[in-house]
């Protein structure tokens, strides 16, 4: 399994460190030489942002494959049709209520620190200019977007054509993923009919695919100690001090309650629904969380997230396999809490007043959205400009929040994978022998 094994999960850690303080020495030059700053920025640009690209990109690679084969293989390992029910009713249950819970913390504190309505007019102007042009393309992207009803749904679980929807589109690189979620479980489902010698075939076939994309996420991760620091030295070169400073209390905000649900809420999680230890828990998934942060991405995390869930963890192999691809692509608490943040900050930078029926509204449509959000980085963008627009605020202003967006993607990135291995934890320690360790081939 693509377990990181402790030394190359400390050369990355080390190399997120060591980039980020590089960046951070280029910046605090670069007030006194500019010309340092700029070659920095040049020389991101040329080069490490395609570096951390082809990193980053070989994890994509595997995505499709791996959330087919472990989704499959996870109901497959039911054993039984009837295992099926309880599984999804526990996982759906248990997101719904982490995103719900994520948001009502990020509203709490964004009415309490009130960050939009401290910034000054200047500055706001200033920012909703320089990033007009990237702003401009998520609203485009999310003015493409369908509205919520039973039509789209179907339309986005159930494409007329299934195989064009795996395929990469301007909203998603990776394809839609709700479709293959939904033809994974139906295979793995009707695989459940087949004769015991052929369901056997197809669970080790199955297996070999997950087997073959674990092998290039290896490879993907020899890859990582010169990729991350690359990565996180270009970001911290590109977003500067003045926006962080400029922006400084919304950050401050969104990083505290993205931590405190990670973990404080989510321990609560681990102590009272799974039995486990949260200290211990948290020292287990250090490294995936490490890959969370510095790639953005929950899909690019999934096969460490599977690892560590079925190796150090000790979860079963369907729960992990049904839990963990479907929370990378639905279970975005991270991202919903994020959502709330920026919808109430832009509405107080145009002092537009949010009342308490319409903050509400805001906590069900970042949930819903979330869960729609593609898990690659900077994904709930577009759907950030669409649930502007629902509010009536200009969704211009999300160019407010865009420089630094990075820097909180990646720490939302993490909430969110981190909350999908809580959950798969609790679900596991719920779904009781009779559904568990009744692999085909046991
Ligand atoms: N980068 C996030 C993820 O992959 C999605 C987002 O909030 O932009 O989980």
């Amino acid at each position: 399994m693509a377990d990181i094994d402790a030394r190359l999960a400390n050369r990355i850690l080390f190399g997120l460190v060591a980039g980020a303080v590089a960046g951070a020495i280029v910046l605090a030059l670069g007030s006194r030489v500019p010309a340092l700053l700029a070659g920095a920025q040049w020389l991101s640009t040329t080069l490490f942002d395609p570096l951390g690209q082809v990193f980053l990109r070989m994890l994509f690679f595997v995505v499709i494959p791996l959330v087919f084969a472990s989704l499959a293989n996870g109901v497959l390992q039911l054993g039984e049709l009837t295992h099926l029910g309880p599984l999804a009713g526990r996982t759906f249950t248990l997101f719904f209520a982490n995103m719900l819970i994520a948001v009502s913390l990020g509203l709490v504190m964004m009415n309490a620190l009130q960050p939009g309505g401290r910034l000054d007019d200047e500055t706001s102007t200033r920012l909703v200019q320089e990033y007009s042009g990237q702003a401009q393309k998520h609203v485009e992207t999310s003015a493409a977007r369908p509205g919520i009803s039973p039509a789209s749904v179907v339309d986005m679980f159930m494409p007329r054509n299934l195989f064009g929807a795996f395929v990469g589109n301007q909203r998603n690189v990776l394809g839609d993923v709700l479709p293959l979620i939904l033809f994974a479980i139906l295979v793995g489902a009707a695989g459940l009919g087949l004769p015991k010698e052929r369901r056997d075939r197809l669970h080790h076939g199955l297996e070999t695919v997950s087997e073959l994309m674990t092998g290039i996420v290896r490879f993907a991760l020899r890859l990582a100690p010169y990729a991350v620091p690359a990565m996180i030295f270009s970001v911290i070169v590109k977003v500067g001090f003045d926006i962080i400073v400029a922006l400084g209390l919304f950050v401050v905000g969104c990083l505290f309650m993205l931590l405190l649900h990670l973990f404080g809420t989510m321990s609560l999680w681990l102590r009272y629904l799974a039995k486990r230890s949260p200290a211990q828990f948290f020292r287990d998934i250090k490294d995936v969380l490490i890959t969370a942060f510095s790639t953005s991405s929950s899909s690019a995390t999934l096969p460490a997230a599977l690892a560590v869930a079925r190796g150090r963890l000790g979860i079963s192999p369907s729960t992990a396999g049904f839990v963990l691809p479907l929370g990378a692509t639905m279970n975005m608490s991270g991202t919903a809490l994020y959502e709330g943040c920026v919808v109430l900050f832009v509405a107080q930078v145009f002092g537009i007043h949010l009342d308490f029926a319409q903050q509400l509204t805001l906590v069900f449509l970042s949930v819903l959205s979330a869960v729609a959000v593609a898990s690659i980085p900077g994904g709930s963008l577009p759907l950030i400009a669409g649930l502007l627009v629902a509010f009536g605020i200009p969704p211009e202003g999300i160019g407010i929040i865009l420089g630094v967006d990075r820097i909180l993607d990646m720490t939302r990135t993490m909430t969110n994978v981190g909350a999908d291995l809580v959950t798969a934890a609790i679900v596991d320690s719920r779904q009781g022998a009779a559904a568990l360790g009744t692999s085909p081939g046991s």
